[in-house]
């Protein structure tokens, strides 16, 4: 899928909320580089080499809480929506056990196929189910098809940030009652604290999804069948547990 080039002053937003480059930099060379598997690092490494919109990619910071999480939960079958290189579906594939499953779903093959000599390489493909397609019809046929003994135990979904809402319902009924959603960049750098007056004067592509991001976020909030931990790592990731 052909996509514009990220404008220049993108380049220079954080793509972490901390409080300076700084800290970011302590955190990474401290304990987030030494602990990065190796292809995970060859794939963002790549990444940033070859792909002009390489700040879509979760972070390192980030992979690392997923992979604990995942690990705490013993997950086995997860969903991911919005795969991009797959720096968070490799993290995804190593942390599950070798009998684990990943149905992940994104229409820009071409990116997928950046990252799979590393997917690869980790001995991982196995789990990886690919999805070329849009999300949203993937995720009906899924309802369709599923059993409640099937259901998934988590899901990671980090595309087109307007169809949240939409995921959300299906995917409440897709992962099983203690299973988790995380739901990328919820703090959209920054800008969901911006004023209306200041979001004026955002760059075009974050004031794009500064909206409806907010609104998802209201609506977790208030969203009775969950609960949630909205943790500022990365770009921000809320992670909400199915409560029935
Ligand atoms: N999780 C990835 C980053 C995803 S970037 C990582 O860690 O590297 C967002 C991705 O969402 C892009 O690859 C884009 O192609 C995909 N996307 C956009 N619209 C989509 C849709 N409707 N359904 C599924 N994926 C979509
Ligand atoms: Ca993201």
């Amino acid at each position: 899928m052909d996509q514009p080039q990220p404008p220049s002053e993108l380049s220079s937003v954080q793509k972490n909320l901390l409080q300076s480059d700084a800290l970011h930099e302590y955190i990474l060379k401290t304990s987030v580089y030494p602990r990065e598997h190796e292809l995970l690092k060859g794939l963002r490494e790549e990444t940033n080499k070859k792909h002009p919109w390489s700040l879509m990619g979760a972070p390192p910071e980030e992979g690392l809480l997923l992979s604990m999480l995942l690990k705490f939960m013993n997950a086995k079958k997860t969903i991911e929506i919005g795969v991009f290189t797959g720096y968070s579906l490799l993290t995804t594939a190593l942390a599950l056990p070798k009998d684990g499953k990943i149905t992940a779903i994104d229409p820009d093959r071409k990116a997928y196929e950046m990252g799979l000599p590393f997917i690869q390489k980790a001995g991982v493909e196995h789990k990886i189910e690919y999805i070329e397609s849009k999300a949203l019809p993937v995720l009906d046929k899924m309802l369709d098809e599923v059993k409640e003994e099937e259901l998934y135990d988590f899901a990671f979904v980090d595309a087109d940030k307007p169809n949240y809402a939409e995921y959300h319902e299906r995917l409440l009924k897709l992962v099983r009652v203690g299973g988790a959603i995380a739901y990328d960049n919820t703090l959209w750098m920054g800008t969901v604290a911006a004023s209306e007056e200041e979001s004026e004067s955002l760059h075009p592509m974050l004031k794009l999804y500064r909206g409806p991001l907010v609104e998802l976020n209201k609506s977790l909030a208030a969203d009775p069948r969950i609960e949630i931990s909205q943790v500022p790592i990365g770009d921000g990731v809320t992670i909400c547990r199915r409560l029935y």
